[in-house]
C-alpha cells in the first residue's frame, strides 16, 4: 500500500493533474465518465497451476479519457474514493464484469470473474443487497463471482466486516484476500472470517525463486492458505522461474504476464480460443 501510495502520488502530480485547477478539473471529468460511457474493463486469465487450464478472470478498469487518453487505476482510483465517486463506479464494474462472466457462461467458458472493492463501495449500507440484486439481474450463479478485499478492509473492524462476509458467503458469492503479506492481517482474526482465497503480492511473486526472504514468504503464505483450508493464487508471475517455484509450493492459480496481459473481450475470446479444451 504504500508503495502504491507513492506511485499514485508520482503519477498522479505530473503526468496527470499537474495544478490544484487539473486535479479539480479531472475530479469534475470523472464525475461525467459513467455517463459519458468512458470507463472499460480488461480482463486478466487466472489459470490452474498444475496445467495451465483457464479458470477465472481478474476484471481491471480503465478510464478512455477524450484528451488524457487510456488511465490506468492508478492515475484515477484514489480521487475517486475520495470523493466517493468510486461507489458509482465500482458499482458499474461489478455490473460490467458479471454481464460479461455471464455472456462467457453462455458461450461455453465457466470462468470466474474477480473484482476489486473499494472500502467505501464494501461499507455502503446496501452493499450485500445490492450484490444480491446484481446476481438476480444478470443470471449469474452467485459461485462465479469472486470480490477481492485487501487485508485493511478485512481487520477494520472485524466483527462488522465479519456479518458482511457473512451475508455474502450466504449468497454463494467467492472472497478473496488481495495482495496478502503486504497489509498486517491477523491470523486469528483471518481464521475467524468466510475467506476462499489468498492472493500472494506480486512484490513476493517479482522476487523468486532467488530472493530468500520472498521464496520464504511465498511459501509460508501457500502452507497457511493450505492449512486453512483456502485456495491460493499468486499475482504477477512473469518468468518460469516463478512459475516453476509456485507450482513446486503447490500454489493452486496463476496469474500474471506469463500467462497474459489483461485483455479486452475480443482478445480473451481469442486467447480462449488458443487454449486446449476445456
Ligand atoms: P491489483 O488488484 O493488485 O491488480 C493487479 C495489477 O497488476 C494490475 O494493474 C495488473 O495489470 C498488474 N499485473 C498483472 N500481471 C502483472 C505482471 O506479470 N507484472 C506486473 N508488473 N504487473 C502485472 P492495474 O490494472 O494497473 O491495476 C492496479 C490496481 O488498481 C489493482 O491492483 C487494484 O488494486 C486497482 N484496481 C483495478 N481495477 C479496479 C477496480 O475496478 N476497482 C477498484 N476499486 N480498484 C481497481
Ligand atoms: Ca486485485
Ligand atoms: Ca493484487
Ligand atoms: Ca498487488
Amino acid at each position: 500500500a504504500k508503495g502504491r501510495g507513492r506511485a499514485t502520488f508520482a503519477f498522479f502530480e505530473p503526468a496527470v493533474a499537474t495544478t490544484a485547477y487539473d486535479k479539480l478539473m479531472l475530479e469534475g471529468e470523472l464525475g461525467h465518465a459513467i455517463i459519458h460511457d468512458e470507463f472499460a474493463l480488461l480482463f486478466q486469465p487466472q489459470v490452474r497451476a498444475c496445467d495451465g487450464h483457464p479458470v477465472g478472470v481478474e476484471a481491471l478498469i480503465r478510464w478512455q479519457h477524450p484528451q488524457r487518453g487510456l488511465l490506468a487505476p492508478n492515475e484515477f482510483i484514489a480521487l475517486a474514493e475520495q470523493h466517493r465517486l468510486i461507489v458509482p463506479i465500482g458499482a458499474w464494474v461489478l455490473r460490467e464484469a458479471a454481464r460479461q462472466a455471464r455472456l462467457w457462461h453462455d458461450a461455453g467458458w465457466p470462468l470466474t470473474v474477480a473484482v476489486n472493492l473499494s472500502t467505501l463501495q464494501f461499507q455502503a449500507p446496501d452493499f450485500v443487497a445490492s450484490i444480491q440484486s446484481l446476481l438476480a439481474e444478470t443470471g449469474l450463479p452467485a459461485g462465479w463471482l469472486e470480490l477481492e478485499l485487501t487485508e485493511r478492509m478485512l481487520m477494520d473492524d472485524v466483527p462488522q466486516v465479519c456479518a458482511r462476509l457473512q451475508q455474502l458467503r450466504a449468497l454463494g458469492v467467492k472472497l478473496s484476500v488481495d495482495d496478502f503479506g503486504t497489509g498486517y492481517s491477523s491470523l486469528s482474526h483471518l481464521k475467524e472470517l468466510p475467506i476462499d482465497t489468498m492472493k500472494i503480492d506480486r512484490s513476493f511473486v517479482q522476487e523468486l525463486p532467488h530472493q530468500r526472504e520472498s521464496a520464504a514468504i511465498a511459501s509460508a503464505i501457500v502452507q497457511l492458505a493450505r492449512g486453512l483450508g483456502l485456495s491460493v493464487v499468486a499475482e504477477g508471475v512473469e518468468t518460469e522461474a516463478q512459475r516453476a517455484f509456485l507450482v513446486g509450493q503447490g500454489c493452486d492459480h496463476l496469474q500474471g504476464m506469463i500467462i497474459s496481459a489483461p485483455l479486452t473481450v475480443p482478445q480473451m475470446q481469442r486467447w480462449l480460443h488458443a487454449q486446449p479444451a476445456l
